[in-house]
């Protein structure tokens, strides 16, 4: 059969590029027609020690000959240990393992309810999110979602959602009350257009928790993961927030999210509570740890803090010799995007000719998400590429 009859077969769910991958190495991807082409996108955030990187395969073959699953009724030590290493470099106390960021965002929504629940009483569940998030694309997590592209047609939402404008303090003061539960937020927005939120957003959303006895919760399932420099995003902003949200990167690939909080916050979620049938799979745990130990490896995030640097002022440079096209750069460490004046629909597919990935959200912010390896020289290689397709 033609890939053309087989591709049929698949939901038509993406609109996807015309290439079918079939190899991957460091920053590298290869088309089924041997054509290379360097990776700005990395799985969407997702294969930050590059691909096939040879430790995190090691840690996978060698553990898919050992236990591949036995279920969260028992303990393994790929798990032990993976949670081990997440505590021992955040706040938290406490991991839940699941396989999405979806499903990690949902955990941290019902841990909200039954936390709110159980605290302040019945009616305490609502959580505040801001306009133009992303957190998901389960129930709950589009209703969590600012973007109502998202819900459309997939109504009634689950009810307990309301949205404020990002960086509006009076508006997250008028719909903080009795009712809320958690404030949930991206520290940096990335589906959105790679929008960062303020410090004093920040402060104040924390501020307005410690009061009314609700979570402050980040979705960092996107810029966790060293993606902004640090290990987490909320190390970078002067609020510790108390649940946080993991998964792309997580596993370089392989599937897994993570929520982790503090014991006393997750103490609300106990036996028979919440559960994932996959969540913390030894073999997803064994990429995991391989992938925290490398980005907590000496020199590792100062190098992304370098490079990101080093690719935002490459950016910025361009959006200077070209501001009559380029309205703004935004970012942080690897994650930057530029937004253009007008949108470039044809822009992702020039690159991808030229043999260049990366991502465009809509139609007119181009977002660089590169492994976290990424060099100067490949920077370098994207920019004028960038440069001749505007
Ligand atoms: C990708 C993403 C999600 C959803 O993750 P899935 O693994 O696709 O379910 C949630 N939040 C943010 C910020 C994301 O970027």
């Amino acid at each position: 059969m033609t890939i053309q009859s087989l591709r049929s077969s698949v939901a038509n769910t993406y609109s996807r590029f015309p290439i079918t991958l079939v190899r991957g190495k460091g920053c590298k991807v290869w088309d089924d027609k041997g054509k290379e082409y360097l990776d700005f996108a990395a799985g969407i955030a997702v294969c930050s020690l590059g691909h096939c990187h040879p430790a995190v395969t090691e840690a996978i073959a060698r553990q898919a000959g050992t236990l591949v699953h036995v279920s969260n009724l028992y303990w393994t030590m790929p798990q032990l240990e993976t949670a081990h290493l997440l505590t021992e470099n955040s706040f938290a106390d406490r991991v839940f393992f699941c396989n999405s960021g979806a499903e990690a965002i949902e955990g941290a929504l019902k841990l909200a309810r039954r936390h709110g629940h159980q605290n302040l009483g019945p009616d305490c569940y609502e959580v505040i999110c801001l306009e133009g998030s992303f957190h998901g694309r389960t129930l709950a997590t589009i209703a969590a979602t600012g973007q109502p592209v998202f819900q459309q047609g997939f109504e009634p939402m689950p009810s307990g959602f309301t949205h404020v404008p990002p960086d509006s303090i009076t508006a997250l003061k008028l719909a903080a009350g009795p009712r809320t539960a958690a404030v949930l937020i991206e520290p940096i927005q990335g589906e959105g257009g790679v929008r960062p939120v303020s410090d004093e957003f920040l402060l104040a959303a924390r501020e307005i928790c410690d009061r009314m006895g609700a979570l402050l919760m980040f979705d960092e399932v996107q810029v966790g993961m060293g993606r902004t420099g640090t290990l987490f995003a909320y190390e970078q902003t002067p609020v510790i927030p108390d649940v946080i949200c993991l998964a792309k990167a997580l596993g370089n690939g392989f599937p897994i999210g993570a929520m982790l909080a503090k014991e006393e916050v997750m103490s609300h979620l106990p036996p028979g509570s919440h559960a994932s049938t996959f969540g913390g799979n030894p073999v997803a745990c064994a990429a995991a740890k391989v992938v925290i130990e490398t980005l907590t490896s000496p020199g590792f995030l100062d190098r992304v803090k370098e490079t990101g640097t080093y690719l935002k002022t490459g950016l910025e440079s361009l959006a200077g010799k070209h501001s009559e096209k380029i309205l703004e750069v935004r970012g942080r460490g690897l994650i930057q995007a530029i937004e253009f004046r007008k949108p470039v629909p044809e822009l992702a597919n020039k690159l991808m000719d030229e043999g260049f990935l990366v991502l465009l959200s809509q139609e007119k912010i181009l977002r660089l998400i590169p492994p976290l390896i990424i060099t100067k020289a490949e920077i370098n290689a994207m920019l004028n590429a960038i440069e001749n397709n505007i």
